[in-house]
C-alpha cells in the first residue's frame, strides 16, 4: 500500500539534536534547542508552574471535555495578558478568542479560518527569514505564502527601508505576518518608533496584520513591553488576528497551551466569527486539552502567583541577556577582528550570529558545537560553564 511513499527530508532543527545526542565528546554544546535551559544546561520547570500544578492536584478536578474553544477562565486571562484589560477590543466586546494547541495550533486555526473567510485574497506575506514552520502551516491551510524584506545580512540588523518599501508595494489588503516580539530566527525586533512606521504603511496599504506572539515576556523580561506592537495596532483601530503561545514564557512546551484571537469590528460580528472558528476546530481536534490551560489560568488568575511568574519570566530573560554579554565579551577578549555588537543588541532566545554554513559545519565537526546552518544560536544553550569554550570555538572558525 505504501510502496510509493517517498522519503521526506528530516526536520532541520530536530536533526541537530539527533546529531548532538550521538556525539560522545563530554564538552559538546547544543545551540539548536528552542527551549529554555538553566545555567546548568537543564530543562527548567518554573516554580510558579509547580505551585499551580500542586493546587490543581489538590482540587481533584474532573477530566470532562472542555468546550470547542477551550477553558473559558484560561482564554479570558490569555486575552488580557496579550491585549491588556483596558484594551478597547475587550471593553467593547469585539474580541473573539479560542484556546489552541500551543502557538502552532493557533497559527493553523488562523490559517484555516482566513483561507475560508478573508475576503481579499489568499496571500500572506511573512518576513524573510521567518520561523521555519510558518510556510508549511499556512500552505497546508490553503494560503499562498510570499515574503517581505526584514533582515539585512550585511548589517546584521533590521532592513527597515526594505521592509517599509515591500509593505507599501505589495497588493492592497494582503495579509501580513508580524512577529510581535523576539523575532525567530534573527532576534531582531523593530523599535517602538519603527513599529509606528510599519503601522502607518500597513494602514495606508490596507494590509491585514496577523501577529505571532510566541515569546511575550521572554524578550525584554516585561510582558507589557513585549506586547507593545500588538496593543499599538489595536489602538490604531486595526482589525487583526493573534496567535499566542505559552510554551516559552511559562515553560509549558509539551502541555501545548496557546490561544488564537481575532479583533473584530463589533460584538455582533464577533458572534458570527465565533461560530465559524468552532466549525474550523471541531473536525480538527474537537476540543483542546485542559491540564495545561488550567495551570496557566491558575497562575494568571491569582495575583500573587501571577507576580511570581512574571518575576520568573524576567529571570529567564535576564539569564539570556547575561549570556549574550558574556559571549560577546569573551569574543572581544580573544581579540576577534569582527564586530559582535549584534549579539547584545538582538533580543529573545535566538541570536542570528552571521556565521556562514561552512563555519557552522566547522563548529560541528571540529568543535562539537551544534547549531542550524543559518547560523542561528539558541542562547538558552549557553551557560557560564560553556561560554568560554563556545567563544574560543567561534573565534577559531571565524579568524
Ligand atoms: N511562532 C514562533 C515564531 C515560534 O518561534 C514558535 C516556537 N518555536 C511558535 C510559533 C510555536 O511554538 P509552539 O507550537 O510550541 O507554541
Amino acid at each position: 500500500v505504501f510502496a510509493k511513499v517517498t522519503q521526506g527530508p528530516p526536520d532541520a532543527i530536530l536533526g541537530i539534536t539527533e546529531a548532538f545526542k550521538t556525539d560522545s565528546f563530554a564538552e559538546k554544546i547544543n545551540l539548536g534547542v528552542g527551549a529554555y535551559r538553566d545555567d546548568a544546561g537543564k530543562p527548567y520547570v518554573l516554580p510558579s508552574v509547580k505551585e499551580a500544578e500542586l493546587r490543581l492536584v489538590q482540587q481533584m478536578l474532573d477530566k470532562e471535555y472542555a468546550g470547542i474553544t477551550g477553558v473559558p477562565a484560561f482564554t479570558k486571562l490569555a486575552a488580557t495578558l496579550a491585549y491588556s484589560p483596558e484594551s478597547k477590543a475587550i471593553t467593547e466586546d469585539r474580541l473573539m478568542i479560542t484556546q489552541s494547541i500551543s502557538g502552532t495550533g493557533a497559527l493553523r486555526i488562523g490559517g484555516e479560518f482566513l483561507a475560508r473567510w478573508y475576503p481579499h485574497g489568499k496571500t500572506i506575506y511573512v518576513p524573510s527569514p521567518t520561523w521555519a514552520n510558518h510556510g508549511a502551516v499556512f500552505r497546508d491551510s490553503g494560503l499562498e505564502v510570499k515574503s517581505y524584506r526584514y533582515y539585512d545580512q550585511k548589517t546584521i540588523s533590521l532592513d527597515i527601508d526594505g521592509l517599509l518599501d515591500d509593505l507599501s508595494s505589495i497588493p492592497k489588503k494582503s495579509m501580513v505576518l508580524l512577529h510581535a516580539c523576539a523575532h525567530n530566527p534573527t532576534g531582531v525586533d523593530p523599535t517602538p518608533d519603527q513599529w509606528k512606521m510599519i503601522a502607518e504603511v500597513m494602514k495606508k496599504n490596507e494590509l491585514f496584520p496577523f501577529f505571532d506572539m510566541a515569546y511575550q515576556g521572554f524578550a525584554s523580561g516585561d510582558a507589557d513591553k513585549d506586547a507593545f506592537a500588538l496593543r499599538y495596532f489595536v489602538e490604531q483601530d486595526f482589525e487583526l488576528v493573534l496567535a499566542q503561545s505559552f510554551a516559552k514564557n511559562m515553560g509549558l512546551y509539551g502541555e501545548r497551551v496557546g490561544a488564537f484571537s481575532l479583533v473584530t469590528a463589533s460584538p455582533e460580528e464577533k458572534k458570527r466569527v465565533d461560530s465559524q472558528i468552532k466549525i474550523v476546530v471541531r473536525p480538527l481536534y474537537s476540543n483542546p486539552p485542559v491540564h495545561g490551560a488550567r495551570i496557566a489560568s491558575e497562575i494568571m488568575g491569582d495575583e500573587k502567583l501571577n507576580a511570581q511568574w512574571l518575576g520568573e519570566v524576567k529571570g529567564m530573560a535576564d539569564r539570556i541577556i547575561a549570556m549574550r554579554s558574556l559571549l560577546r565579551e569573551n569574543l572581544e577578549k580573544l581579540g576577534s577582528s569582527r564586530s559582535w555588537t549584534h549579539i547584545t543588541s538582538q533580543i529573545g532566545m535566538f541570536c542570528y550570529s552571521g556565521l556562514t554554513p561552512e563555519q557552522v559545519d566547522d563548529l560541528r565537526f571540529k568543535h562539537s558545537v551544534y547549531l542550524t546552518r543559518d547560523g542561528r544560536i539558541s542562547m538558552a544553550g549557553v551557560t557560564t560553564k560553556n561560554v568560554t569554550r563556545l567563544a574560543e570555538s567561534i573565534y577559531a572558525v571565524t579568524e
